[in-house]
């Protein structure tokens, strides 16, 4: 079957480098700063984040556009305490990805939110994934990059029941709020048989 076989390929990498490379999940920033390379992950903690509500589910993921131009400069942004935001995972064009917040704990990436479900908070139950992208409708997706965001759905799905797979426009409020991920290749996320919600809330 074509179609597991394009997911599964990466999964199995990218399962290979969760045991290899994480450590003790509190690197430093490198200095100088070196992007990590095609499917590979560094994890450089975020100040950011929050234990999760006890009850909560961990039942969906948000995709989201950084804006910000380079995965250092993300990353840098999600050191800052002062700019109290941060995701579970940014993805930069090469593949590169940068875990800054453990999926068990609650990053702060959604702001004020609702689901198709009327459920808010989308914070407490949803793992946030940052892609380096302008957000300008312009600005490519590499197939790298989607390499790297599918091969952590794929993982994600193994870890928690997810149910739905979101953009930030769809679930921001109000809404207008946010417009990310602008042009981001949706269909490519039909294999993974889970609703997408994206663009305008019905
Ligand atoms: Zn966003």
């Amino acid at each position: 079957m074509m179609k597991d076989n394009r997911i599964m390929i990466p999964a199995i990498a990218f399962a290979t480098l969760l045991q290899g490379q994480i450590s003790d999940g509190k690197s430093p920033m490198p200095s100088p700063w070196k992007d990590p390379g095609y499917m590979k992950l560094v994890w450089i903690q975020s100040p950011n984040f929050g234990p999760r509500p006890k009850d909560a589910v961990v039942d969906t993921i948000v995709i989201h556009s950084t804006v910000i131009p380079t995965l250092k400069a993300t990353t840098e942004a999600f050191q800052r305490e002062s700019s109290q935001v941060s995701a579970h995972y940014s993805i930069g064009k090469d593949g590169s990805i940068v875990q800054n917040v453990s999926t068990f704990d609650r990053a702060w990436h959604a702001g004020v939110s609702k689901d198709a479900r009327g459920k808010e908070n989308l914070n407490h139950f949803s793992v946030g994934i940052e892609l380096v992208n302008l957000n300008d409708g312009k600005d490519p997706y590499p197939k790298a990059q989607m390499d790297a965001l599918k091969a952590i759905i794929v993982v994600l799905k193994r870890r928690f029941s997810i149910v739905q797979i979101v953009s930030h426009e769809y679930i921001a409020q109000p809404y207008g709020r946010k417009s990310d991920p602008t042009n981001f290749p949706w269909d490519e996320y039909k294999q993974f048989g889970l609703p997408l919600y994206y663009g305008k809330p019905k």
